[in-house]
């Protein structure tokens, strides 16, 4: 048994937690068929806004149009700059290049892995000077769960005139200072994917605002820009809807999802204990808590990382690499890039390394991985 195989995500075991609520709630949806918008929808936008302490919770497809439909309403498009960190999920880049504007990449902190509000407020420079972008909107990410530096982050974005955007699909549940992620920014965008913190069985995303004509607007756009009544449409939108289901499932998982988040938190301790002075644990946010999406240690090296991830691969351990490659050294990006260096994230993506963290993760078996760890390092030194 020493060395059965390790799961990287367990999402079987938390569904036997929440079976019965499950079903009822899955009956329920099944029962009164209103598969788009169902009642399930609104329950669960009044319940997350609760959670996060936010004034409105719009449910919608995903965390990618979640984004998309925060830049969609500050109408951001041509010639306008979004700044966003160079590590991070393609996503938050992506939904600058769709509506046709120029994402501007910056770069992180070594120790948090967060967008770094010093080089944000020298890229914002960097583009006001050169004068061919208008700078626009930030998107910042809460990076593997752990919060931004939100007030530093503000204070820059305030002073340019930048419409602020939370990309806080990989952190909802996480705080800083003692307030939830969901009203940081001018908006927050939340993603439901199934391996993420509150994950559901598909798609599924929220967007949180403070702002009543704000979140009206969002809930237009979700529907392809409908008005008051179902034929008048007012904006360009598009079909970004949570859908009934999904609602149902993730009002079942809501139940379980405080103790979810204090599970991780305790494997995440396990880890920072086993492997302190061993390899570059997780610095962690002052005052803050993180929903842990994601465990990632800092190799000494990136040379070892293949090796190492074979040594464990071979003890049934899996480790996941988030992520190989900053965004202005993907295909898709290089292009868009300017060519301004940013060395810690391309030092980061090299060295970077993921352990599993789920709630269902035994602890017993985190031992077991920083055990495996331990050894393998010290084979390969
Ligand atoms: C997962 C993720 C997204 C996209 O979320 P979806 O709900 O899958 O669209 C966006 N940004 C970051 C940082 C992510 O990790």
């Amino acid at each position: 048994m020493k060395n059965s195989p390790i799961a990287f995500l367990d999402l079987k075991a938390q569904q036997r937690r929440i079976a019965p609520e499950l079903s009822r709630r899955l009956a329920a949806v099944m029962e009164h068929c209103q598969f788009i918008l169902g009642p399930e929808v609104a329950e669960l936008e009044e319940k997350l806004a609760r959670f996060a302490g936010a004034s409105h919770c719009v449910g919608v497809s995903s965390a990618t149009d979640a984004l998309q439909m925060a830049l969609m309403a500050e109408k951001i498009g041509p010639g306008d700059a979004v700044f966003l960190p160079a590590f991070t999920y393609t996503a938050t880049a992506e939904v600058a290049l769709v509506l046709g504007a120029t994402p501007v990449f910056v770069d992180i902190d070594p120790r948090t892995f967060q967008i770094d509000p010093e080089h944000l407020a020298f890229r914002i420079d960097e583009v006001a000077r050169r004068g061919t972008l208008a700078p626009r909107a930030l998107i910042g990410v809460d990076l593997f769960g752990q919060p931004a530096d939100w007030p530093r982050l503000n204070a820059v974005a305030r002073k340019a005139g930048l419409y602020v955007i939370d990309d806080c699909a990989q952190a909802f549940g996480a705080s800083l200072h003692g307030e939830r992620l969901g009203r940081m920014a001018d908006v927050t965008a939340v993603s439901f994917f199934p391996s993420k913190p509150l994950g559901a069985y598909g798609d599924g995303g929220a967007l949180f605002t403070e702002d009543a004509d704000r979140a009206a607007l969002f809930r237009s756009l979700r529907t392809h820009g409908e008005g008051s009544s179902r034929y008048e449409v007012l904006f360009t939108g598009m079909n970004g809807r949570l859908d009934t289901l999904q609602a149902a499932v993730l009002l079942a998982k809501l139940t379980v999802f405080e103790e979810d988040l204090a599970a991780r938190e305790r494997i995440a301790r396990i880890y920072d204990a086993e492997l302190a002075g061993v390899v570059e644990i997780p610095t962690r946010v002052e005052d803050a808590t993180s929903a842990w999406a994601i465990y990632a240690i800092l190799l000494p090296d990136g040379k070892i990382r293949a090796p190492l991830q074979a040594i464990l691969r071979e003890e049934g351990i899996p480790t996941a690499i988030y992520y190989p490659k900053p965004l202005h050294r993907q295909p898709a990006y290089l292009t868009h890039h300017d060519g301004t260096p940013l060395p810690v994230a391309e030092s980061v993506s090299e060295r970077i390394l993921a352990l599993p963290i789920y709630p269902d993760l035994a602890e017993a078996d985190a031992r077991r991985i920083a055990d495996a760890l331990r050894r393998a390092l010290r084979s390969l030194s």
